[in-house]
């Protein structure tokens, strides 16, 4: 984003002229913020040219499913919805990979059924079930199973997954005797290691750690697995203070691990892949003033986005206009939700806003609309996507009579 003349543009479209054409709330995301963070994902990890899955939960949308599918990439799906989404958008089966810890039947069937690339698993239950199914099918399907490495991603404890208190995964003592259990099994064939600690990750040294515990319990099983699957949780910087993930540091860890080990790396991103690529515009409904604060009362609420509710994330906002004046009350930023935690941010100063007024809401393409619901009965925002000066509805606003 970028202010020309004092208003905020998404690649040439002024955002204001965008709310006044497709109303707000408004999803609008950058295609070339997309193009620009996929080819430098790559960079990052070319001396190995990894298979990368974007993480299908962090945006589900079908146009930017295909877009990422025509840069190269494949799918990390967690439901049978995600990897019939990833199907629809072109997505070949060979490049997706299936993780979560509660996969049904119909959902494994469902995977064997589309030759997907592996099924991740995540417990001692659920390889019996796979084994079972696979059995009944005469087949022999390509698993992976999910290492608990015990490493502390030094995140918000909400997004964390790599501990031994977390659901996720499998300890190193289950993690042998499902070794074991596939070696003797004819119908899995064990063809990866996979691992995802947790999001937003901005401090290499866990993955660094990660890398070492992998290393040791290859050792320790003495297996070939054809694929390592790092996971994703690469972070994002949302206030201009936070320092980025050291990708190089992360680069020569992985170099260092491929040496002894001989195997094609996966990584399974979201939020760095589409994290900064969208912005939500809300246009202010009222202004409530108070002894203490202003309340900044948006039409965009936490069934819109509910990150700053759930985790107490921070997400940016910045006016579509700019002004020099600064009002020295507090400026609380709401939106129309009968919950208290229905608030986006709460700013020391902001510059002088008005009823009627858009506001953009940064970085909010991973886990924004994916995680929007209709609570209140409220309708879903529109989606929009921006290429220099030409601008797509990639999904339409939700109407009263989808659901009444
Ligand atoms: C959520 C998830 C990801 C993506 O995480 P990001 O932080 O968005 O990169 C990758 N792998 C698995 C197994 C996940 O659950």
């Amino acid at each position: 984003m970028i202010y020309i003349n004092k208003k905020l543009r998404i690649e040439n479209i002024n955002l204001v002229n965008i709310a006044k054409k497709y109303g707000t709330p408004a999803y609008c995301y950058s295609y070339n913020q997309l193009k620009d963070n996929i080819s430098s994902f790559k960079r990052n990890f070319a001396s190995f040219s990894p298979i990368i899955c974007f993480a299908v939960k962090s945006n589900t949308n079908l146009r930017l499913l295909k877009e990422i599918k025509k840069f190269g990439l494949g799918a990390d799906v967690v439901s049978q919805g995600e990897l019939m989404m990833a199907i629809k958008a072109g997505i070949n089966p060979k490049k997706i990979v299936f993780s979560g810890v509660g996969k049904s039947t119909s959902e494994i069937t469902y995977a064997i059924d589309k030759r997907i690339l592996l099924l991740n698993a995540e417990s001692m239950s659920e390889i019996k079930k796979i084994d079972k199914i696979a059995r009944s099918k005469n087949r022999k399907v390509k698993v992976g199973l999910r290492l608990n490495p015990n490493t502390d991603a030094k995140t918000l404890s909400q997004i964390s997954t790599g501990k031994k208190e977390n659901k996720f995964g499998v300890n190193e003592k289950t993690f042998i005797e499902l070794v074991k259990y596939c070696k003797n099994s004819k119908n899995l064939d064990l063809q990866c290691l996979s691992v995802h600690i947790g999001s937003q990750i901005l401090n290499y040294r866990p993955y660094e750690k990660m890398l070492k515990v992998i290393d040791k319990i290859i050792s320790k099983v003495n297996y070939k697995f054809e694929f390592i699957d790092l996971g994703g949780g690469m972070g994002i910087s949302y206030t201009d203070k936070t320092k980025q993930l050291n990708y190089r540091k992360y680069n020569i860890a992985i170099k260092k691990f491929l040496k002894k080990h001989n195997s094609k790396i996966i990584f399974e991103p979201g939020r760095s892949i589409i994290g900064n690529v969208g912005t939500l515009i809300s246009r202010i409904i009222y202004i409530k003033r108070n002894e203490k604060k202003n309340f900044i009362i948006l039409d965009a609420g936490m069934n819109d986005l509910i990150r700053p509710a759930l985790y107490g994330a921070f997400h940016n906002i910045v006016p579509t206009i700019r002004k020099q004046r600064k009002v020295k009350k507090i400026t609380e930023f709401v939106g129309p939700i009968c919950e208290s935690t229905d608030k986006f941010l709460s700013l020391k100063k902001f510059q002088e806003l008005n009823e009627n007024d858009i506001i953009a809401i940064c970085d909010v393409g991973a886990y924004g609309m994916s995680l929007s619901s209709n609570y209140n009965l409220r309708p879903k925002p529109i989606e929009l996507l921006i290429e220099g000066s030409k601008i797509k509805v990639i999904r339409k606003r939700q109407k009263y009579t989808d659901f009444i």
